[in-house]
């Protein structure tokens, strides 16, 4: 399944349909542009090579370059059984189920992150229209622990939600 850019278009009237176009800079170099003097790491730290290793080229798309899975493409979206959603890059356990928003547009939507899991950045990438004279940021969202990108936080209908790419988590589900 291929993914859609950065510079993807994303329409989320009457549904989350997508058209990819190009690709960006990438996430390190991205992360570096904009705050060349921040001295913050990430707890978690892989080289490229080990990165590429333990993610199919799908999920290193998505969780190291940003990249926005399709609409549908995950087995996640739809499963709304309760149980945790771990971070695909480091286990980190991001999400739980009793957060989740029951929005059928393809993606996995959360109320809330789990407390101290998650971090935001500016994409300046537009996804609405994807045209270059369009100055609207999104809030990106990515794990606190090892930089994964997880998706994006913004408003479906009256309700400010985060839309997750399926592909960025690993869901444990209640044994109950
Ligand atoms: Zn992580």
């Amino acid at each position: 399944m291929d993914t859609l850019s950065r510079r993807g278009v994303l329409a989320l009237s009457g549904g989350l349909g997508a058209l990819a176009a190009g690709s960006g800079p990438s996430r390190a170099q991205q992360l570096a542009s904009e705050a060349p003097h921040d001295p913050f790491v990430f707890a978690v730290q892989r080289s490229e090579a080990e990165w590429r290793a333990m993610l199919t080229d799908h999920q290193y798309e998505i969780l190291r370059e940003g990249d926005m899975e399709w609409p549908e493409s995950s087995d996640l979206w739809d499963d709304y059984r309760p149980g945790a959603f771990h971070c695909r890059g480091c286990n980190l356990h991001v999400y739980s189920s009793e957060h989740r928003a029951e929005i059928d547009q393809g993606y996995v939507f959360f109320y809330h992150a789990r407390p101290r899991t998650v971090l935001t950045d500016i994409d300046h990438t537009n996804v609405y229209t994807g045209r270059a004279d369009d100055h609207r940021t999104m809030i990106e969202v990515h794990c606190r622990r090892c930089g994964s990108h997880f998706g994006h936080i913004l408003r479906v209908g009256a309700e400010i939600v985060h839309c997750i790419n399926g592909t960025s988590l690993v869901f444990l589900p209640n044994h109950a």
